[in-house]
């Protein structure tokens, strides 16, 4: 098998080991601009991924550090999938992707960028949005600023 050289992923990783759980530090803060928190529920709360697969990826996460699924409570499954519904709405409102990738990687193995803290991936997906860039220049096209696609997810009513 090929190896794949992905450069961004260095900053990633540095990051992580000087922040610590990005999740914690979303969770706790007040700034939710800051740190791109998109929508706050009881138990759960919506961020978007500042290294994201594609445009408008978010990632929903528990409040509460925990490593999997199997930790969440009852209010906390159900308050996850709450908001990734309106995650999708926000999206279908913006953006309207054509299908999407959702899911979770439990553990560093399954390729969890952070581990520690369960949180499950939505991912606009378009035709064609994967085209020969990641694979020949180890760079990804975004069509759109974290910043302008925070403001305007935040804006739609859901
Ligand atoms: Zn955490």
């Amino acid at each position: 098998m090929k190896k794949m050289w992905a450069p961004w992923r260095n900053v990633f990783v540095y990051n992580r080991k000087i922040k610590g759980c990005i999740f914690c530090k979303a969770a706790k803060s007040k700034d939710d601009k800051k740190h791109f928190v998109v929508e706050r529920g009881n138990f759960c709360f919506s961020i978007l991924n500042i290294y994201p697969y594609n445009n408008g990826h978010i990632m929903i996460a528990p409040y509460a550090h925990k490593s999997t699924l199997l930790d969440l409570t009852e209010s906390e499954l159900r308050e996850l999938m709450s908001l990734a519904k309106n995650s999708m709405r926000r999206t279908e409102k913006l953006l309207k992707p054509q299908g999407y990738n959702i899911g979770f990687n439990i553990g560093k193995v399954a390729g969890a960028g952070f581990a520690g803290h369960v949180h499950m991936h939505i991912v606009p997906r378009w035709l064609g949005d994967t085209n020969f860039m990641p694979v020949i220049t180890h760079t990804k096209v975004m069509s759109e600023s974290l910043d302008s696609l925070y403001r305007r997810l935040k804006g739609v009513k859901v």
